[in-house]
């Protein structure tokens, strides 16, 4: 029996505030077939391309981009929020419907030249995705796709990461509601 990813992905309305659908992926990832399928179908464009490291933003993008580095068979990369790393890091602000905020990587979680697939579990804006793309760049990675979950395509995330020159790669889209 084939997998419905998109049906196991839970929309809470109104949540984290009014307006808002917001996209829950427990409920996929605490389904054994759904997390299997999801990991497959993201990790299936990027089997034997030379991928080197998978970066994974936090927190959701743990989860999922730490099974693709197994499929894979590269290390993982965390791309996390201010403060959290314990060795000297680099900071990328990003834009949020109010104020911004801060992500980081280690300085030498990725040396120049490696070749990197970045994973998060849903792109909306892509703000968080691009903020993510700035630290990579600056550590001069060489960023070979990025891919998630989700797409919400209305919000033009995707479109604008693909018109920086990166690679995406999404299993299911949600119009807005
Ligand atoms: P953005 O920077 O606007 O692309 O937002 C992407 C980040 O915010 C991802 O890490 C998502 O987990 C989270 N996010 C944004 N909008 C939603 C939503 N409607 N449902 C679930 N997560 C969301």
């Amino acid at each position: 029996m084939t997998v419905d990813i998109a049906s196991l992905i839970r929309a809470i309305p109104d949540y984290p505030k009014p307006g808002i659908m917001f996209r829950d992926v427990t409920t996929l990832m605490g389904d054994a077939a759904g997390l299997r399928e999801t990991i497959h179908q993201m990790a299936e464009p990027y089997h034997n391309i030379g991928i080197e490291a998978v970066a994974g933003i936090e927190a959701r993008g743990f989860i999922l981009g730490g099974a693709i580095a197994d499929r894979l068979g590269t290390g993982f990369v965390p791309i996390r929020k201010k403060g959290k790393l314990p060795y000297k890091a680099i900071g990328q602000d990003y834009e949020l419907e109010y104020g911004t905020d801060i992500i980081e990587m280690h300085e030498d979680a990725v040396h120049p030249g490696e070749k990197v697939l970045l994973i998060d579990d849903l792109i909306a804006t892509g703000g968080t995705a691009a903020a993510a793309v700035k630290l990579l760049r600056r550590l001069e990675a060489e960023i070979i796709g990025a891919a998630f979950v989700v797409d919400l395509p209305f919000l033009q995330g995707a479109a604008k990461l693909r018109a920086d020159g990166i690679a995406c790669h999404t299993l299911v889209e949600f119009e807005g509601e």
